[in-house]
């Protein structure tokens, strides 16, 4: 399902469709003649071989990358004095002794430590909800912040992630009338730079969402929508899934139990197989522990948040390979959660880590601190895990690894590879013997240029007056 970016290749469709030439044994005596002064067969061959080389860009440019050390997060590892070859935007070759071409541009980071770009697995970029004017109270946000707005923060908090390292952000809806899918498309197509996006429309949930509206503002003004899309009954949860197809999405995330009644097995199973044939997977938002037991049951994808976990669910959880977007807010960020909601979240992590859950970095971080970037707002997280006593080299691996599997693009994006999209990001400490050198980003690729060096945004290269990579379907 997931549309990939046009090719450079692509005006050459304008010239495939070759005008019928009049030769043959059929033609009229007028047009016989009129084909002694046509180019034959070879020639015309020539012709459109050389029009094709005039479509073609000039042999790609060639970066590469001197990497003083060189991470792999799923082994823990890491190399030195390491090579690193990127054309047309993905990575060539990795190794020490690859050779650079002569006329590549290089670029000297001996002196950083180079890994995969990371993953927040949980994020809502077009969400930002504050102190003022409305007491970090979101059911408020989507009321004064209209759609255009919160698409042009979405762009700005995409700009923020990618500059402490998040290359690829899942973007869980609450982002207004499908702004998620238009950040997705202006990074897609080149308007912007940003992280890759994995987004989800707008969350589908019982009447209300997570909402519990009046009577009046909800029948008469529909006023859920676009944070929730109503879906009650089996018809309406297929029309629902379809809908976010329609407009979008790339995953599928749906309320489990944001009300007491909440959605049963079947119903998360219908979920399940519509998203399937559409190739999307489906990510619960969970906060009851009857809830996480249901999804787990059905074979829900991911489950998003970690209020409703425990040793038993973690436990079924590792046994069905689901995923864990717990979203442990650090007590750091104060405000945001509570000392006795705090030391639940380190003791539910820890537990998951040991029953070895597929646990991911995630975040929720949809609100404005001052002083921070949205960025920074998401790496502050790390002081969850480290709390929780999780080694460096588990974290980075939730960071990356984990993360790129989650959002099934583990084989186009993430590990440092020939073949995949060149995102990479340099760091001056060693993340795997201290996550907390994740703080200091100083060097960011995606999609092979370069969008931070020596610690400032370089961002020009990513800005186009068109879509230079092509209009692409939704
Ligand atoms: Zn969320």
């Amino acid at each position: 399902m997931i549309t990939t970016r046009s090719e450079s290749l692509r005006p050459l469709q304008f010239l495939t469709p070759c005008p019928p030439l009049p030769y043959g044994r059929g033609g009229t005596k007028g047009e016989r003649r009129s084909l002694t002064r046509t180019p034959g067969p070879t020639t015309r061959l020539v012709v459109v071989a050389l029009l094709l080389l005039a479509h073609l860009p000039a042999t790609a440019q060639v970066t590469a990358i001197r990497a003083g050390r060189l991470i792999d997060p799923e082994t823990g590892t890491m190399s030195t004095n390491q090579v690193i070859l990127v054309q047309d935007r993905k990575f060539t070759a990795v190794g020490p002794n690859v050779t650079i071409p002569q006329d590549a541009t290089v670029i000297d980071l001996s002196q950083l430590t180079v890994l995969p770009g990371l993953v927040d697995s949980h994020n809502h970029l077009s969400l930002t909800y504050k102190e003022m004017p409305e007491n970090n109270f979101y059911y408020l946000t989507y009321v004064m912040d209209s759609s255009p707005l919160r698409a042009i923060q979405a762009v700005s908090n995409g700009i923020q992630m990618l500059s402490a390292g998040f290359t690829i952000v899942r973007d869980l809806g609450n982002n207004g009338n499908y702004t998620d899918t238009a950040l997705r498309q202006a990074i897609e197509q080149g308007w912007v730079p940003g992280p890759t996006i994995i987004n989800s429309g707008i969350i589908i949930g019982g009447a209300g969402g997570q909402f519990w509206p009046t009577p009046e503002m909800a029948v008469d003004h529909n006023i859920v929508y676009p944070e929730y899309l109503d879906a009650d009954t089996p018809d309406e949860i297929v029309k629902a899934v379809r809908k976010n197809a329609l407009f979008g999405a790339r995953v599928i995330k749906i309320c489990v139990d944001c009300k007491p009644w909440g959605y049963s097995v079947d119903d998360m199973k219908l979920f399940i197989s519509e998203a399937a044939k559409i190739g999307l997977k489906v990510a619960g938002h969970v906060q009851t522990v009857e809830g996480a037991r249901r999804a787990i049951e059905a074979g829900i994808w991911s489950i998003e948040h970690d209020r409703g976990l425990n040793d038993e669910l973690h436990k079924l959880m590792a046994q069905k390979g689901i995923f864990r977007a717990g979203t442990e807010t650090p007590i750091s960020l104060t405000g945001h959660t509570t000392q006795t909601r705090y030391q639940a979240t380190v003791a539910g992590l820890k537990n998951a880590y040991d029953n070895k859950v597929l646990i991911t970095y995630s975040t929720d971080a949809d609100y404005y601190v001052p002083g921070k970037t949205r960025g920074q707002v998401a790496i502050e997280f790390i002081e969850t895990w480290k709390a929780a006593g999780i080694p460096a080299p588990a974290i980075l691996k939730a960071m990356t690894t984990t993360g790129y599997k989650i959002t099934t693009l583990e084989q186009t994006r993430g590990p440092i590879k020939a073949g995949l999209w060149a995102d990479l990001i340099g760091v001056p400490g060693n993340p795997l013997q201290n996550i907390d050198a994740l703080r200091d980003v100083q060097f960011v690729m995606k999609d092979g240029a370069v969008f931070k060096r020596n610690g400032v945004m370089t961002p020009e290269s990513y800005f186009h007056g068109g879509p230079v990579y092509g209009w692409n379907l939704r």
